[in-house]
This record gives C-alpha cells, structure tokens and sequence, in this order.
C-alpha cells in the first residue's frame, strides 16, 4: 500500500447536495479556510501532536483569515458573518485537528462572545479588536477540580475590597491557559452569585500551570489557573451577567461550534478510509469490495449526512435567535459521538496503518475522546434532552 491515501487532496462528503443550500459567502468562507488549513496545518499537524506542540505561531495568520470570532460585529474588528459560516469554519478547522478547533473555538466563543454579550461598552472596545485578530489570546475558567459537570458548585470565590474584589481559588483542564494573555474566569461572589471577570496575566497571585501527559487534543495547550489572593478591579467585572446562565450562554456557542467541527474530524476519517478501501488489495480485491467493509462506509456517509443536515437546520435556527440550549445540546452529542464512531470504525479498517501518524484517524480518534467529554459530557448532554422532553430533571 502507498501512503498517497494520505497525501491526496480531500474530498468533502456533501452526499445530499447541502451545498446547494449554502450560500456564495458560506462556501467563500469554507473554501478559504480549507485552502488555508491544507497548506498551513496539514502538512505539519501530526508532528505538532505526536511533539505535544500547539502551533500558537499560525496565531497571526488565524488573526488575518478573520476566524477569531467571526460572527462577532465588524464594528469590533471581527468578521460579522453569520451562525452557518461560523459553523463551517469549525467544520474545517477541526477536519484538520480538533486542539487547534479548540484554540480557536475558545477565543472565539468562551472569550470574545461573554465579554462583547456581557461586557461593557469600554471592555469591548479594550479587548475585542485585539482578540480578533490574534494580538491577544484568551481562556475561560469555568471547571475546577472537584467541580465539572456541575460547575454551580464552584468554590472560586470573589470577596468585595472596596475599589477590587480579592479573587481565590482555582480552575482546571483550561484550554489556552498556558499562553493565554487574559482569562476570563466565573466565581462566586459573597451572596453565592457567579459572576464573570476578565483576568490579565501579571496580576498577582495569578499563575497558569500546565497539564501534561495528555494522549488527547496534544497540538492544544491545556493548563490550570490559580488564583491566590489575586486582586481584581471592578472595572474587571462583567457587568451586564450574574448567574450559571452566564458560562452557560457561552457555553451555548461553542457547543454549537463542536457540533460543526466533529462533522469536520468525521469527514477526514470518511474521506481516509474510503481511498484506503479502494487502494488496499487483500483477497485479490480491493478491500472496499468485501460487504463488511462497504456496510461500514455506508453506515458512516449516511451519518455524516443525518449530522450535516441536523446542523445545518440549527445553523438557520441560530441566524433567527430561534435555537434553543436543548437543540444545541442534541446536536453537540449526536455529532461528536456519530465522528468518534466512524473515526473508530475507519481505525478498523486501515489495519495496521490506522494506528500510524501516517494517517489523521488516531489522532481524531483519540482527540474526539476529549471532545465527547468537554463542554458537557455525552451523558450531560443526554440529560439535558431528556429535561426538555418530560420537564423532569434527573441531575439530582
Ligand atoms: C482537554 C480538555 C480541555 C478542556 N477545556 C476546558 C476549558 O477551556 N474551560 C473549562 O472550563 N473546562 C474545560 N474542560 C473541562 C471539561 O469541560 C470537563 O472535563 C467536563 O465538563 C467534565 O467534567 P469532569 O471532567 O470533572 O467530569 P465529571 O463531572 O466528574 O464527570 C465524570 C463522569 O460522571 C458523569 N456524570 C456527572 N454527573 C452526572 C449525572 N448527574 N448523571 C449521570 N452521570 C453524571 C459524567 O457524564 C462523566 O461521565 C476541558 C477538559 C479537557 C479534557
């Protein structure tokens, strides 16, 4: 066998003819990035994972291709695009790699989105140009270590000092912790109320400790924030939030953001295996020929399509502020578990290469196992559905 399978250009799955539904900027948008991702990440993105290397130097470029927060208003420097572009640019960012979807996906939905939704006028105006484009990268500090699926919880604490608060406590599993240049961070406040803050490294007592040893999302950088004593003026406060529905609007776009992006990784996974299939000769045939191997193809095109139109409807959905946090729910876990079947099934079957960097499928695979975990767990997000349908909640 070849490695050409590897090196081909892509060919994305479209086996319902969605594209005929999306518009010239939605497939200007999808194709820019594409270009960009096959010439900027492809080539070195195995190598950036297996050296446990986040490429935070492709962040300027990410900055001039408009990506950080696109659906954001251009007023602040982003892109103004709409929810469906938004979508396909998490579909190809993460085709390529899901830590670097979740590098941009965090600046652009947890960090942008919370302080341009609840900040103020002048905290816009102070963080939003330089985040969109690259000048300045953030995270969100919402999980702690004894407090994950239940972030209200929390026990980060902020205490009223007069002119600043005194913030304590801590966050873990922070993604774009380790170089991030703010973060903004979700505590509770003396009457039991989260409330959202915008931190800037420096402050004092404020540190960043990297978590090591990951076998997943390795080409992404994931830290803890510690926060002993730290001083933060009340200027930093969200001001226009307080309340779990603060992280969890946030929380609302970047899921939906995942739900575009799994598609992403299980297009690659698809579109790898199908060449495999037909390049692999086994039995004197091609190993596409044998039934097994076409009912596993078979079952992932049609997933992948079932998965496409489900986001697409959300995306139109979202450009209406019809979407609910349930919809957007539903579609974060059926994708991202529908990508993590067919990157195990596609695994299976490139046999022995399938295990290699020669091909993306370990790698997704073992990137969508965070992927199925953060931002809601797959039980998490089945809870909420079964919530919306009876009205009964099963949490607690
Ligand atoms: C690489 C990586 C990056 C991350 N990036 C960020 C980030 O940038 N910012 C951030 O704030 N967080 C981030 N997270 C944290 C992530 O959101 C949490 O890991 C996730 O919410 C789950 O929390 P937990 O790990 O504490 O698991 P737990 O909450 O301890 O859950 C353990 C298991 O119990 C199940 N469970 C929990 N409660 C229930 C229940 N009521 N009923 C049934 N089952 C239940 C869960 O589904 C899960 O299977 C990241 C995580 C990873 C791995």
């Amino acid at each position: 066998m070849s490695k050409t399978s590897a090196v081909a250009p892509y060919t994305a799955p479209d086996y319902y003819q969605l594209d005929d539904l999306f518009t010239e900027d939605h497939k200007m948008v999808r194709q820019t990035v594409r270009d960009w991702v096959d010439r900027r990440v492809m080539p070195h993105i195995e190598d950036w994972a297996q050296n446990n290397h986040c490429p935070t130097e492709l962040i300027p470029e990410i900055g001039e291709l408009g990506i950080f927060g696109p659906a954001l208003p251009t007023e602040y420097g982003c892109a103004g695009l709409d929810q469906i572009a938004y979508g396909v640019i998490m579909q190809e960012v993460e085709r390529a790699d899901s830590g670097l979807r979740s590098m941009v996906s965090v600046q652009g939905s947890l960090v942008m989105y919370p302080i341009y939704k609840y900040g103020s006028e002048e905290q816009r105006r102070k963080y939003l140009p330089k985040l969109a484009s690259g000048e300045m990268m953030g995270c969100f500090g919402l999980t702690e270590p004894d407090f994950g699926s239940n972030p209200g919880g929390m026990i980060t604490n902020i205490k009223d000092a007069g002119d600043h608060y005194i913030l304590n406590g801590a966050k873990t599993w922070i993604s774009n912790a380790p170089f991030a240049h703010i973060a903004v961070v979700w505590a509770k406040d003396e009457s039991g109320r989260i409330r959202g803050m915008i931190l800037e490294r420096g402050m004092e007592g404020f540190s960043t400790p990297s978590i090591h040893n990951k076998w997943s999302l390795r080409a992404s950088a994931t830290g803890e924030l510690v926060f002993d004593n730290v001083k933060v003026p009340k200027e930093n406060i969200l001001p226009n939030i307080s309340g779990l529905k603060g992280p969890l609007g946030c929380l609302d776009s970047a899921r939906y953001g995942i739900a575009w992006g799994a598609i992403g990784a299980a297009m690659a996974c698809y579109d790898t295996a199908l060449r495999y299939a037909k390049e692999r000769i086994q039995f004197d045939r091609p190993i596409g020929a044998f039934q097994l191997q076409q009912k596993k193809l078979a079952e992932m095109i049609t997933e992948i399509t079932k998965a496409q139109l489900l986001t697409y409807r959300l995306g139109q959905l979202k450009n209406e502020g019809r979407a609910t946090s349930a919809q957007v729910s539903m579609a974060k876990r059926n994708n991202v578990d529908m990508a993590l079947h067919i990157a195990r099934e596609a695994r299976q079957m490139l046999g022995g290469m399938g295990i290699t960097g020669e091909y993306p499928i370990m790698r997704h695979l073992m990137n969508l196992e965070t992927v199925i975990t953060y931002e809601g767990t797959h039980d998490i997000h089945l809870l909420i559905t079964g919530m919306d349908v009876t009205g009964l909640n099963a949490f607690k």
